[in-house]
Order: structure tokens, then sequence, then C-alpha cells
């Protein structure tokens, strides 16, 4: 597939004019955040958009309504969350949230900086696109179920495989070299492209950036398995710290809420699956927690409904949809019309019926029109909407 247009994703100092305004994405490498950027970005949404952050597909924020792009632009500058004009769209790395805490094999916390700090350093590769996706695995599986266009798994603890559209390579190098086998690939990414905007869209991507990066691979292959849970709720840390997973509504983090979490004061990492990891709390600290911001909307219950479902902008952020997707979505939600994985409902097979009469059991991804942005991977229901109701495929 070859592009005749470049990519138009959004950043901070490229907007995107949605139905409802300007929409600003601010890249969040490995989904780090300090409780003083939580601060910088719940007070950006305050004065300058409409009070909500959003939580992206990538591990990214999302800014909407912004009345004030220069402002916006101060605001990220001074809280270090754009530390690269040139580079800010294509700063889309995730990595295991859980990484360093809990399990994984290896701590891939030190590649997000190298990799992002080596990307920014590298005037070339401001041509990537915004659309390609970097992904640091600690060896659990959790990101490099995502599909990225580019990334490393961990297969020991100081042994990393090269993947290229989310499958392994063969080739393999340590820790010290891992950054150094991201990198270039992604220089081998732009001499094989020719306008494509993901890997799995150039002819024989994968074969000709292991061709370019010189290395010959081996013959064992990692399998990625699919989608993983979601880290909801307690988890205790490998130092005795604990880590509280904690699920967002439809992925929109109320500003309010996010300056009760900087006042936390430990780290915060987002993760792609539109949800937090609070880290580093010692046992009282994280009971406190769960005990203010549970009645706030975080949700620490794995059992939530909340948590089987995801939904596109939906009108009237989007001009494209059918309908208000957020406001049914939340409806059936709250009417107890998402049920448990297993639960029987009459709701199946293609049918269209009004948004009062979806009931689906498991995860399900609500979309105001065919294009279903946001959908996770994996196995998920999809509830379209369509001119005379829902369609449930
Ligand atoms: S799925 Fe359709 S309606 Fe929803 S955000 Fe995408 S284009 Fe808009």
């Amino acid at each position: 597939m070859t592009r005749t247009a470049p990519d138009s994703c959004p950043g901070v100092l490229r907007l995107h004019q949605a139905a409802d305004g300007p929409l600003a994405r601010i890249r969040v490498p490995g989904g780090h955040l300090t409780p003083a950027q939580l601060v910088a970005l719940a007070a950006a949404a305050t004065e300058l958009g409409n009070g909500a952050i959003e939580l992206t597909s990538r591990g990214n924020l999302q800014l909407r309504q912004v009345r004030d792009a220069a402002q916006l632009t101060e605001h990220a500058t001074a809280a270090g969350l754009l530390p690269s004009p040139t580079h800010e769209r294509v700063r889309n790395i995730v990595a295991s949230p859980l990484s360093g805490r809990v399990g994984g094999l290896a701590d891939v916390r030190g590649l997000v900086g190298e990799l992002d700090a080596r990307l920014c350093a590298e005037p070339r590769l401001a041509d990537l696109p915004g659309r390609v996706l970097f992904t640091l695995d600690d060896g659990r599986g959790d990101v490099s179920a995502l599909g990225g266009d580019i990334g490393v798994h961990a297969v020991g603890p100081d042994e990393f495989a090269l993947l290229l559209a989310g499958s392994d390579t063969g080739i393999r190098g340590t820790g010290a070299e891992a950054v150094d086998l991201v990198l270039a690939a992604a220089e081998g990414f732009l001499e094989a492209s020719s306008g494509q905007w993901r890997l799995h869209e150039i002819a024989d991507g994968p074969a000709r950036i292991v061709e370019s990066v010189g290395l010959t691979p081996g013959i064992e292959r990692v399998e990625i398995e699919g989608a993983q849970d979601i880290p909801i709720g307690w988890l205790d840390q490998h130092d005795g710290l604990v880590a509280l997973g904690a699920g967002i509504r439809l992925g929109a983090l109320d500003a309010r809420l996010a300056e009760f979490l900087a006042a936390v004061e430990r780290p915060v990492i987002v993760t792609p699956w539109r949800s937090l990891v609070i880290a580093d709390l010692d046992e009282w600290a994280a009971e406190q927690v769960v005990r203010v911001l549970a009645p706030m909307g975080l949700i620490f219950d794995a059992a939530s409904p909340w948590l089987h479902v995801s939904a596109c902008a939906g009108q009237p952020g989007c001009a494209k949809s059918l309908t208000d997707v957020r406001a049914d979505v939340t409806t059936a939600v709250e009417s107890g019309r998402v049920l448990p994985e297993g639960a029987s409902t009459d709701t199946a097979g293609e049918q269209v019926v009004s948004a009062e009469d979806v009931t689906i059991a498991g995860r399900q991804h609500w979309s105001g029109c065919e294009r279903r942005c946001g959908r996770p991977r994996g196995d998920v229901t999809d509830v379209v909407a369509t001119p005379d109701g829902y369609r449930v495929d």
C-alpha cells in the first residue's frame, strides 16, 4: 500500500479540528507521568480544554476543545511533556506498565528514557509517520500483543528479541543493545517506506528491515500471545511496596481527579488499556488511595462492567458519528445491560437494535460509525451505530 498523504496524527503543535473543537494529543513515552506533570495536565484540561484528560489506546493523552494552542504549548513544555518540537509526534513508545515492579523477565523502564532521548536526538527520525508504534515488553507479552511496528521483547533478564510488525525476527540483543536495535529498525523503516504509515503496509517490510539491520536471525521465535488482563486493583511489588491498577470510565480522567492523583505524590503510569497504575505506595497509602479515589471514579474492582466497555469519541466530538455513543454506553452500564463474560443475552449476531435494547456480555467496543476508532485488539464484540440503531457484530 502506498499512501498519497502524510499521516494526520495530532500533537500539541498540530491540533486536530474535531467536530467539538481543536483536539491535542500529548505523547507520554512508557506512560510515565510525574505528579508535577499530572498537575500541569489537570491545569491545562481545566483552563484550556473541556475539563477531562482522555487516555488513548497507545497510552497517550488527549485534550479536547483546546481554546489556546500557544498556552497549551507553554504548559506542556514547562512540564517536560514536549521535549522536542520536531519529534513530538514520533514519540509513540509503549512499555510494560508494571515492569521492574511486578512480574516480567527484565526491567524496561530505563529503555523508555533511552529510546525517547535517542529518537529525539536523530533529526532524520522526525520523518517517521506519527502512526509508528514502538513497544518495549519486559517478557510478559502485554505490549508486544498490541501489534506495534518496532519493538523489543525480553526473552531473559538481559536478552531481547527484535519484533517487527508484531512478530519475532529471530534477532537477539542484550539490554545494552536493545535501543540500538530499535533505532536501526526505525532507520530501516524510513529506507523501506514509500509513504506508508505502518510497517505492515510495506511489502516485505520486516524482511527488508532485517536485511538493513545487518544481523543474522537465529532460529528461535517467541510466540506473541493475544490480549492480556488489564492490571486492576492491589498488586504487590517486588520491593515490598504496592501498585494499584485503576480503570478509568471510557478513558476520560476528570481534571479534579487528576489533581487528587498528583497529591498522592507517587509515579503514575498510563497504560494502553485506558487505565492507570499508581506505583510505589506503602500499604497504608494504598488503602487511603482506594478509600478516597474509588468514590471519585477510579475503578479498583476487576469485576466492574466499566472494564468491559470502550467507545469511540462519537457525537459531539466526531462529525461522522450517527449518535452520542458514550452516552448510550454509559446508560447501558448503569442500567445493568453490560454483563460478565459468558452471561447469556438475546443481543447477538448482526442484529440491529435500539440503544435501550443492547445487552451484551464481556468485552465490547461501541462505535458511532463503521470506522470503529479506538477498537481494542483481540476478542471484542462490536456495537456499531447505524441509521436504524446499533448493529451487534
Ligand atoms: S468510529 Fe466513526 S464516529 Fe467514532 S470517532 Fe471514529 S469516525 Fe468518528
